[in-house]
This record gives C-alpha cells, structure tokens and sequence, in this order.
C-alpha cells in the first residue's frame, strides 16, 4: 500500500480539499463524542499552520442523497472551530457557483466546512459517470486531494475515492496513522494474539473471524452476536438475538476454531432480561440454558473475568463491539469489564470502530488509557477480512 505522506507535499498557499470523518453521534442538535472531530485536528492544524487554504467535505449519518435538518454538519463546524481555536466557515451549499466563489475567497490558513456530503446522492451512486461528474464539482478549483476520512475509505463514494482521481493526493495524519495500525496487526502481530468481537450482529462480523481464525490465538465472542453461535452448539438461547440462516456457517467456523487449535471463548454466564428495555429487570443465568421467555444483554460477570484474564495475557489486541448492550446500565458490566481488561494489555491494544469508541468514552475511559482507538469501524473490519480499501488503494503516490 503506497501514498504520499501529507508532509512531503507542499502545501503552502494551495487550495486544498481535504475529506475528514466527521462522523459524530449528535441528539437534538448536541454532538455527544466529539472524538472523530479531535481525531481530524492534526491533519487540519498542520495544513492551517503551513498556509493552505482548506475545503473540507464529511458525512454525518446516512440521509441518502436528501437535506434532513437533523443530519446538518453546522453543530460540528461549530465545534470544530472551539477546537482550533478560529472561525471555521460552513457552507450549506456542496457544490455550485457560489461555493466556488468561497473557495476562490478563501485566504491562507482559512478553513470552509461544506455541508453534509451524502446530502447530495450522487456521492453515494452506483453510477460511475454521476460520481464522476459530482468529484469534478468537488474539485473545482482545488490544488490537491487529502484523504483523511478513515471511516469513509472502505467506500467507493465521489468525496472518497473519484475525487482522488482528478487531484494530486496524499494521506492525511489520520488515515496514514490508522493504516500504520491495522498493518500491525495483520503483518506479523506480537502474540499471543487476541481478536474480541461484540456487538448486535455475526453478519457484520463473519468475514473477520473467518480471515482472523488462522492468524489469532485467541477468539472471545460476546454481544448479540454471541447468541448465533450458542444456538450453533445446540444451546438454548430464549428470544434473545439471532441470525438463524447463519448458524450452519458458524458450525463450520466453530469446528475450524478446533482443528486450528484457536481459544475460542464464549460465554458461559448470561444477563438476561423478560425485555429490551432499561428498566427491565436483569437475571443471571447459564449460557446453555436461557429460559424461553427471556433475553440476553449482557455476558455475565464469570465470563467477563474469564475474558479479562485471557485478554491481559495477550500482546496485540483488537476488539470491535460491546459485549451487551451498554446503553443500559444494567447490562454495560461485560463491556466495562473487557475495556479494563484491554487497558493492562502491554502490547498493542486497538479498540476498533466509532461505536466501540463512543462506548468506551461513554463508560468513563479516557483514549490514552489504550493503544489506539481507531475511528474507523467498518473500515478496520474490512482491511481485516483482506478487502481492499477503495479510498486508499485510489491514492497514488505522487
Ligand atoms: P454494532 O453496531 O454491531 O457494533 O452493535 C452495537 C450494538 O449492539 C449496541 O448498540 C448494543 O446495544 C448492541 N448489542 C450488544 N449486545 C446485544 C445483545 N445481547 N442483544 C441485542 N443488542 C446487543
């Protein structure tokens, strides 16, 4: 994987388009983890403070390709600017005669945030041509293309990807700095090496364990997810949730687990519940018996511990998915339990994902109690399920 480093370009008064993941959780109109914003600072501090003149273009959420007022990116230029510590001009509209004037206005070390990229739908398209001509817009009368929105390059959309086709290019702080990551952890990882995947489904997932299985020592599952791969071993999993299509695949992948002499943890206490809700009144049961009428939300604390001790005994780490659903307090303990765990590892510790981010800030831990948090979830997935990454493999190194 080759491209050019954002410090060998120079940049000193050129318009620069820069793509940065601004992809922050906001309710009612207040960002709730501004961590993919800081994540972006360095990239846009060192172009401010070499003199270009900088556009940058982010999503936030998915309202395909329509003006939805409650996916606007105003709070986060807001934002943006507290943290720079300068105004960050916005501009609702994308492209266009009138964005082009702002960019031609714009004056060394000045920062203009365009509005909600994915409000346009042709930056999502199928169609090559409509992306291609959308890129162009993009382009108008910019110097260089710089890609930093880690959590987009697994997607071949106009500000991603086509963009990087008609500018000169280089990866930003972020991007080169995710990569350098993920290279770790696939090139030759310091062992033993654990993988703990979570979160609400095996169909995101499975294609990781599958190129993961022959690479790791250690497997641990918990989450919704976990369920499918009870239900494979013929336990009985109550309502909790399930892929049911999925469980011969997990057969497979379980008897493959033993062949390759893989620890594959699973639970063997659940927090289960009559519902899903925050109130609803937590029960601990054995994993192979959860009654019929009750759900699972959490891994029990036997099993938290047990993954907690095989968790520090590792070297290199990557975890991606909550344990249970922690948006509820009863039913966080698993996942509070798992990030302790990976904050004692001594290697490299990589929390991967947005989500699994926002979680652990959201149980109170601070990011540099951990290795790396990677901002990137779905993008760190794919690179290790072995898929090419669109936005990067794009980039060529001028
Ligand atoms: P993902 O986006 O796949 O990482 O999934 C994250 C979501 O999975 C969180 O919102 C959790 O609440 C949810 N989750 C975790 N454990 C469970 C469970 N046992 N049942 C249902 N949802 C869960």
């Amino acid at each position: 994987m080759s491209f050019t480093a954002l410090q060998s370009v120079d940049v000193a008064g050129k318009r620069v388009l820069l793509r940065c993941d601004l992809n922050v959780p906001i309710k009612e109109g207040v960002i709730r983890d501004d961590g993919r914003i800081r994540a972006s600072l360095p990239t846009i501090k060192y172009l401010i403070e070499n003199g270009a003149r900088i556009v940058i273009t982010a999503h936030l959420g998915r309202p395909k390709g329509e003006r939805n007022p409650d996916m606007t990116l105003a709070p986060v230029a807001e934002r943006l600017g507290e943290l720079l510590g300068l105004p960050v001009l916005f501009s609702p509209e994308i492209v266009g005669s009138g964005v082009d004037a702002l960019k031609t206005a714009l004056m060394p070390g000045q920062v203009l945030l365009l509005e909600n990229i994915r409000y346009e739908a042709a930056e999502t398209s199928k169609d090559e041509s409509e992306r291609a001509a959308f890129a162009a817009q993009l382009a108008t009368g910019m110097d260089l293309f710089v890609s930093d929105g880690f959590g987009a390059v697994h997607r071949k959309h106009a500000s991603v990807y086509d963009v990087a086709k008609l500018l000169p290019n280089a990866a930003g702080f972020l991007v080169a700095a995710e990569i350098e990551v993920l290279q770790k952890l696939t090139e030759n990882p310091d062992r033993p090496y654990g993988v703990v995947l979570g979160g609400a489904k095996v169909s995101d997932k499975i294609g990781v364990i599958k190129n993961l299985l022959n690479k790791v020592d250690l497997l641990a599952i918990g989450g919704g997810m976990l369920f499918t791969f009870l239900a494979a071993q013929g336990d009985e999993i109550g309502k909790s949730l399930v892929e049911v299509d999925l469980i011969p695949e997990v057969k497979k992948l379980l008897q493959e687990a033993k062949d390759l002499g893989v620890e594959l943890l699973l639970p063997t206490d659940i927090v289960v519940a009559p519902t899903f809700a925050e109130d609803a009144t937590p029960t601990l049961v054995s994993a192979a018996q959860i009654p019929a009428d009750q759900i699972g939300l959490d891994i029990g604390p036997v099993s938290a511990a047990a993954f907690g001790q095989a968790i520090e005994k590792c070297h290199t780490v990557f975890w991606n998915g909550p344990m249970g659903v922690f948006e509820f307090p009863n039913f966080a303990n698993g996942t509070k339990v798992i990030a302790e765990s990976l904050t004692k590892v001594s290697g490299i510790s990589v929390v991967g994902g947005g989500d699994s981010a926002a979680a652990v800030r959201a149980l109170g831990f601070k990011d540099d109690q951990f290795g790396y948090i990677s901002t990137g979830g779905g993008a760190s997935l794919e690179y290790l399920e072995g898929k090419s990454l669109p936005g990067i493999e794009v980039l060529n190194n001028a």
